[in-house]
């Protein structure tokens, strides 16, 4: 169709909302307006839709494996609703209560941080209190720690705005082995980047509000299905059952604005389509390349890395669901067979598969294979001795350079907002200023800010 064709006032009044991108924050959108009646076309570059947060056929085993481990907390409050509106609740396992394991590797000690029954926020105080990673005198170090923590962030300090975690944990007097025994694991978790680089005020926003939430908010969440059956199956059938369009292999080139209104977005093959608001649910870096052009300076981002390992083994490994692991490469092994209090995706005859998670990869991205895989299996047998009679049956390494956006103090000071200077175009996506990490949960946030500001400028219309 030619542009001229497309005249902003003959074509947007019966145009659909087009959401350019089908990762999570696209398809939140997407799910977002169709449950308020509005039409969608959700135009996604890739073959498969879920964006950094999918799984694929992996061809040696057949399993279904995730392009790495992904976990929730209760505090996800936007994303639990969202699966809860696409049907897709039931594909979670939640925790009891917050209860994480952890092994040193240098000293082979072990303590499971676990809350108390009592109410918030004196349940996770309970945990802290009987930590048994932590001398008793740092115990209280680290409780005090957290309540400053909180402390700054409720007042909206705007300190948290220019320092970095480390920066942050010196000034609530947090001593190296507190900081590297309890702050360390949730920041670098969380944040995917090194407490020295990442923003101080993303971090206070997690410990409030996992950790001074209701005891649910502390609890952890998996998904016991693998990532694309979770987050993308079921909001499809949703999309698609409420009348809108999902294109995967549609690559948006160019915007077509005419009087400060995007009325068309241009294809890489040079179809025009219609739109009546826009919806940009892209990664920085090509929501730099497509806004550009208007004016719109999305800030140049830094990305961190996420290395994961499967590894198949003969037996069972019988460790607990997930463990945190300090002092090495790997950080966090999740035992799938105990995790997925139903396997449903597995069909190699090894359904024994321990995933490992190496976030803030800066180093380990660039070891082979082979290092990877000799680094992270040392560490799991000093950690767990009695798995060395086991047999390794299969190995993948995968490799997210661009797993997250790196959220230093400069780049979390220019996250944009949801509403741009084009009036009907909205931004969604993990890296827009929602207060979160990038996470799951700041790419549903933003995408549910992004369809009330839709809705709010068609009732307006
Ligand atoms: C290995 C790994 C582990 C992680 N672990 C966790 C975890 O445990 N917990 C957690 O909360 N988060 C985790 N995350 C982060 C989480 O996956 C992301 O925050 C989230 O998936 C981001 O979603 P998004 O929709 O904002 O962006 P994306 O997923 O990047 O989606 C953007 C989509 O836009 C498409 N696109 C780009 N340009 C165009 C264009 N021009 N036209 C059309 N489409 C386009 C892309 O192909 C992509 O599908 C992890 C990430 C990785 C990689």
């Amino acid at each position: 169709m030619p542009p001229s064709a497309l005249s902003r006032h003959s074509s947007q009044h019966d145009a659909p909302t087009v959401i350019i991108g089908g990762g999570i924050a696209g398809l939140a959108a997407a799910v977002e307006l169709s449950h308020r009646g509005q039409r969608v076309l959700v135009l996604e570059a890739r073959q498969r839709l879920g964006g950094r947060a999918a799984s694929f056929r992996e061809p040696t085993t057949g399993d279904e494996v995730d392009n790495g481990q992904h976990a929730m907390m209760g505090c996800y409050h936007h994303t639990l609703n969202f699966l809860e509106r696409i049907g897709a609740s039931k594909k979670l396992v939640w925790q009891d209560r917050l209860r994480v394991p952890y092994v040193d590797l240098a000293s082979g000690e072990r303590a499971t941080l676990c809350a108390g029954g009592g109410p918030s926020p004196f349940h996770v105080a309970h945990g802290i209190a009987r930590f048994g990673l932590l001398p008793r005198r740092m115990r209280f170090e680290a409780l005090l720690g957290g309540v400053r923590i909180y402390l700054l962030r409720q007042r909206r300090d705007p300190l948290l705005q220019r320092i970095t975690i480390e920066d942050l944990l010196c000034l609530c007097g947090q001593r190296s082995l507190t900081r590297q025994r309890v702050w360390y694991p949730i920041a670098v978790a969380t944040l995917n980047e090194w407490p020295s680089r990442a923003a101080a005020a993303p971090f206070a926003e997690v410990v409030a509000r996992a950790f001074f939430g209701s005891q649910r908010d502390a609890q952890f969440v998996f998904p016991r299905a693998p990532l694309s059956q979770l987050y993308v199956d079921d909001a499809r059938a949703f999309i698609e059952g409420h009348g809108g369009v999902i294109r995967t292999g549609a690559v948006v080139q160019r915007l077509l604005c005419q009087e400060e209104r995007v009325y068309a977005v241009q294809l890489r093959d040079g179809t025009m389509l219609p739109a009546a608001q826009v919806v940009c649910a892209v990664p920085p870096d090509h929501g730099r390349r497509l806004l550009l052009e208007h004016g719109i300076d999305i800030p140049e981002a830094a990305y961190s890395p996420i290395v994961s390992l499967h590894l198949w083994f003969d037996q069972p490994l019988g460790l607990p669901p997930f463990v945190g692991l300090l002092g090495g490469h790997a950080q966090w092994v999740f035992d799938r067979q105990n995790l997925w209090a139903n396997p449903m995706a597995q069909t190699s005859g090894y359904p024994y598969i321990a995933s490992v998670v190496i976030s803030a990869a800066h180093e380990e991205i660039s070891f082979s294979d082979r290092q990877l895989e000799d680094a992270v299996l040392n560490e799991l047998f000093r950690a767990f001795p009695a798995l060395r009679g086991i047999r390794l049956r299969h190995v993948i390494v995968i490799r997210e350079k661009r797993a997250t956006p790196s959220l230093t103090p400069c780049f979390e000071r220019r996250r944009p907002a949801t509403q741009t200077k084009i009036k009907n175009l909205f931004l969604a996506g993990d890296w827009v200023a929602t207060g979160l990490p990038a996470t799951i949960e700041s790419a549903v946030a933003s995408a549910v800010a992004a369809a009330n500001a839709v809705v709010l400028r068609r009732e307006r219309a």
